[in-house]
């Protein structure tokens, strides 16, 4: 009997990947593998199927990205692998790390399918014959059910935030795409925690699957430093102005629960002088895109948005997180603080909450293995920690 002890690789190049794809992580700044990354890259090569378990901002994208571009035929025309995703965002996001990784790879074509984007153009996409479709559920059932595209050439099909994908009330739509894929293709699971659906999705169509978790080591976790500051409502935009008026940080998202607040808070902070856009369900998704995109390439510093914008998207250097009002959902909070303090960076979250809120929070802070900070504002309205010290240095 050999002795085998399980050694988790720590270089890119022990992973046997391929030139192009070694380029192309040296190219995105990546040193070394996340731990994600070094656990499930080398069983996707190996064919498994896989339910893999890890924390926001851990690395999950290239994880199962790599594996894939590794591979797909490029001589084949047919499409040969599947990424589902729960929101158009996150597909967009998945979409545009693969192009990245795929930057050296000739002839690799990556489609991206979602709603709200007009069926012309996505079938422009398709007529350009992709090996790889990242979609969101209902389009690519949409797809497929006006004929435009077949998966009985699929041999790897991820969900990514499978968790998330289920819990949104896409079984349905998951398991039909998954039913009309070959039986033995590849199925690789990817959540942030697991959920019933996920072990449903598991047990109907996985064979062997081989479970990873990942916990958030101490190299992985994002490091947030994570502050609750007790407020009144009719106080609170007046104590979200003194955070941005600190001009301390240089990207900030701030969070609320519906739509009319967004929209209130961005005509509120405009008025004040703040650069400010917004991202909530009700806007064009076209629009979406636009703010998106310019959000990521800094073109203005502070982003206003309901959770769609929260789960999944990675933007880059995002400084600070404010919850102008508490997530309904306690895993929400989590999402929403992982935007910041990203890949190994340093970030901050301030969560403002009232004497109603309070109650929430506490619950919330049950699922966190971090404990926040608390801050008050003082009666001459400074913010304070439970010394009484100014939080910020200069005020
Ligand atoms: P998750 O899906 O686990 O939440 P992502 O795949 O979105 O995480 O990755 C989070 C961030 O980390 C992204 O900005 C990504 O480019 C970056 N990243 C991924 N892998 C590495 C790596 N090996 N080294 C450094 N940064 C990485
Ligand atoms: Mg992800």
């Amino acid at each position: 009997m050999s002795d085998i002890t399980e050694s988790i690789p720590t270089s890119f190049e022990e992973l046997d990947l391929s030139d192009e794809i070694l380029k192309a992580v040296k190219a995105m700044g990546f040193t070394q593998p996340s731990t994600v990354q070094a656990r499930t890259i080398p069983v996707m090569m190996s064919g498994a199927d896989i339910n893999a378990i890890a924390p926001t901002g851990t690395g999950k994208t290239c994880a199962f990205g790599i594996p894939m571009l590794e591979y797909i035929s490029l001589t084949d025309e047919c499409v040969q692998e599947i990424v589902l995703a729960p929101t158009r965002e996150l597909a967009i996001q998945i979409g545009e790390e693969l192009t990245q990784l795929a930057r050296f790879i000739k002839g690799a074509r990556i489609a991206v399918l979602y709603g709200g984007q007009p069926i012309p153009k996505q079938l422009n996409q398709l007529k350009r014959k992709p090996q790889i479709i990242v979609a969101t559920p209902g389009r690519l059932l949409d797809h497929m059910n006006r004929g435009n595209i077949r998966l009985n050439t699929v041999h790897t099909m991820v969900l990514d935030e499978a968790d998330e994908m289920l819990n949104m009330g896409f079984v349905k739509d998951v398991t039909k795409i998954i039913e009309a894929t070959p039986r033995d293709r590849q199925l690789v699971l990817f959540s942030a925690t697991t959920n019933q659906d996920v072990l449903t999705i598991a047990w109907k169509y996985q064979t062997d699957p081989v479970e990873i978790t990942v916990q958030a080591t101490k190299k992985d976790r994002p490091q947030i430093d994570q502050y609750v500051i007790a407020t009144e409502q009719p106080k609170k935009i007046d104590h979200l102005l003194y955070l941005l008026d600190a001009d301390v940080y240089g990207r900030i998202m701030i969070f609320c629960n519906t739509k009319f607040m967004t929209d209130k808070l961005t005509s509120r902070l405009r008025k004040e002088g703040y650069d400010v856009d917004c991202l909530h369900g009700d806007i064009k998704q076209s629009q979406r895109n636009v703010v998106m995109q310019n959000f990521k390439k800094g073109k203005f510093p502070i982003l206003i948005a309901t959770d769609v914008a929260a789960r999944g998207i990675d933007v880059d250097d995002v400084e600070a997180v404010i919850n102008f009002d508490l997530p309904t959902e306690n895993e929400y909070y989590l999402h929403r603080i992982g935007r910041t303090g990203r890949a190994q960076k340093n970030g901050v979250s301030f969560s403002l909450v009232t004497f109603q809120e309070s109650v929430r929070m506490d619950e919330i802070m049950k699922y966190m293995i971090a404990k926040p900070i608390s801050l008050h504002f003082d009666d001459s309205d400074v913010l304070c920690d439970a010394e009484e010290k100014p939080f910020f240095e200069h005020v």
